[in-house]
């Protein structure tokens, strides 16, 4: 079979694994990244990561002629699939377990079914999240380009462990992946790391939700041994200064957790911060106490590993307060480095359950602000902790005007992402 993946904006880690496997199965495939290229195949997969890229990308994928599948994290809802794209399917979840089953489906004309994969005359069906026990498969593909690739300054995104056992409510993992936390073999992910660093990539990142979750079996009962052992083979490959590990929860670290992590790898760990007010942190079910923050980031400063801390604004319930508290925290903290998003209503969440029902003048989102700069609450929380995260890190930046312009555009550009992708789960576009 002639097939084609497609992945719009890089070389996204779920859909070089799809390529990998249609490859193993012996089939034809081309993979494209970006829609430039011409499209001439039986069957074209195309990997979509973000809400916003259904309207982004609609043009591009109603003008391809082949028989589309879509899949990756905008199946957490088909319909709205549908709703957007002109596609004949859509491979809810997790895509590798149903590959194979799916393409010798399609020959005998069968894809009604496959479970876990919604045809456009099914559109309205419930879609069952089917998560697979293994994770074993073979090699994904591998462009040959793979070194000038940048996602976020990696060459790439090597999938360590799925599945996380919390349950923040802004966040699709528990729902995409499930709450029990499953690894992939070690000798699997070093022969893949391995294979991406012959092909030229130099700065490899794990991920998996939350980095020291590998081999764990149960929430907060981490696998030291198991993440230590990772760390170890897989920095052996790289080198130190070339691994990452991008995102941690700060109750899932220990002492021996922090000297790897500041033996192994380039030294920096990625917390999720999130808020500093407690009523916040409970209503988004993050599940983690203040004190904790400051105990983990305490931990990696005694190892000597930088902290960089991610915060969220405009959460539906967020009070002037409870931003204060934000604003609070983060100046105690004087981290390395700080990350400021807008919440961002993902379909299949409960914040996008909440933001779908909470009329636009709650929602901080579209609340507007006296300010000469921004309109809307969210907009004003985020720029003022945007601004003041860079007096207050450990090594303070001077603002500059060109800085400012930079970080206002940075706001209004994700203030206007968050809006579309509320008018589109509201049903308004
Ligand atoms: S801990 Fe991280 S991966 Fe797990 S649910 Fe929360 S945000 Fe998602």
């Amino acid at each position: 079979m002639n097939t084609i993946v497609i992945s719009p904006e890089f070389y996204n880690y779920g859909s070089l694994v799809v390529a990998g496997i249609l490859k193993n199965l012996k089939h034809k495939v081309n993979y494209f990244k970006g829609f430039k290229n011409k499209i001439n195949a039986d069957i074209t997969f195309i990997s979509l990561q973000s809400t916003i890229h259904l309207l982004k990308y609609q043009k591009n994928i109603n003008s391809i002629d082949s028989f589309k599948v879509v899949g990756g994290p905008v199946t957490m809802d088909p319909s709205m699939v549908f709703k957007y794209l002109d596609v004949d399917a859509v491979m809810v979840g997790e895509a590798e377990n149903k590959l194979e089953n799916f393409m010798r489906k399609f020959e005998e004309n069968k894809l009604d079914e496959i479970e876990g994969v919604i045809l456009k005359d099914q559109k309205d069906e419930i879609p069952k999240m089917i998560h697979s026990n293994s994770l074993d498969r073979p090699l994904p593909y591998i462009p040959p380009d793979i070194k000038n690739e940048n996602i976020r300054g990696a060459n790439v995104y090597i999938e360590t462990h799925r599945g996380c056992p919390g349950n923040c409510g802004f966040c699709q993992v528990p729902k995409f992946f499930g709450r029990e936390v499953r690894s992939r073999k070690l000798n699997e992910i070093v022969n893949e790391v391995k294979e991406f660093v012959k092909m030229g990539a130099r700065r490899i990142a794990i991920s998996g939700g939350t980095g020291t979750l590998y081999g764990c079996k149960k929430f907060k009962e981490i696998n030291e041994e198991a993440f230590i052992e990772l760390l170890k083979n897989l920095s052996k490959i790289t080198g130190k200064e070339n691994l990452t590990i991008p995102d941690i929860r700060v109750d899932t670290v220990s002492p021996e957790i922090m000297e790897a992590i500041s033996k192994y790898t380039n030294g920096w760990v990625f917390y999720g911060i999130e808020s500093g007010s407690e009523k916040i942190l409970k209503k988004m079910n993050k599940g983690i106490k203040i004190e904790t923050v400051y105990e983990a980031v305490e931990l990696a400063r005694e190892h000597g590993v930088k902290v960089a801390g991610s915060f969220i604004v405009g959460y539906p319930g967020e009070t002037e307060d409870d931003f204060e508290a934000t604003l609070s925290l983060a100046d105690d903290l004087m981290l390395d480095d700080y990350f400021v998003s807008i919440a961002e209503p993902i379909p299949g969440t409960p914040l996008a359950e909440e933001v779908k029902n909470l009329p636009l003048d709650k929602n901080p989102v579209f609340m507007e602000v006296n300010d000469t700069n921004v309109s809307t609450i969210a907009e004003f929380r985020a720029l003022k902790l945007m601004l003041d995260s860079y007096v207050f890190r450990k090594i303070p930046m001077p603002m500059t005007e060109k800085l400012f312009n930079m970080i206002l555009k940075e706001v209004k550009s994700q203030s206007k992402h968050i809006k579309t992708v509320t008018y589109m789960i509201k049903d308004m576009i």
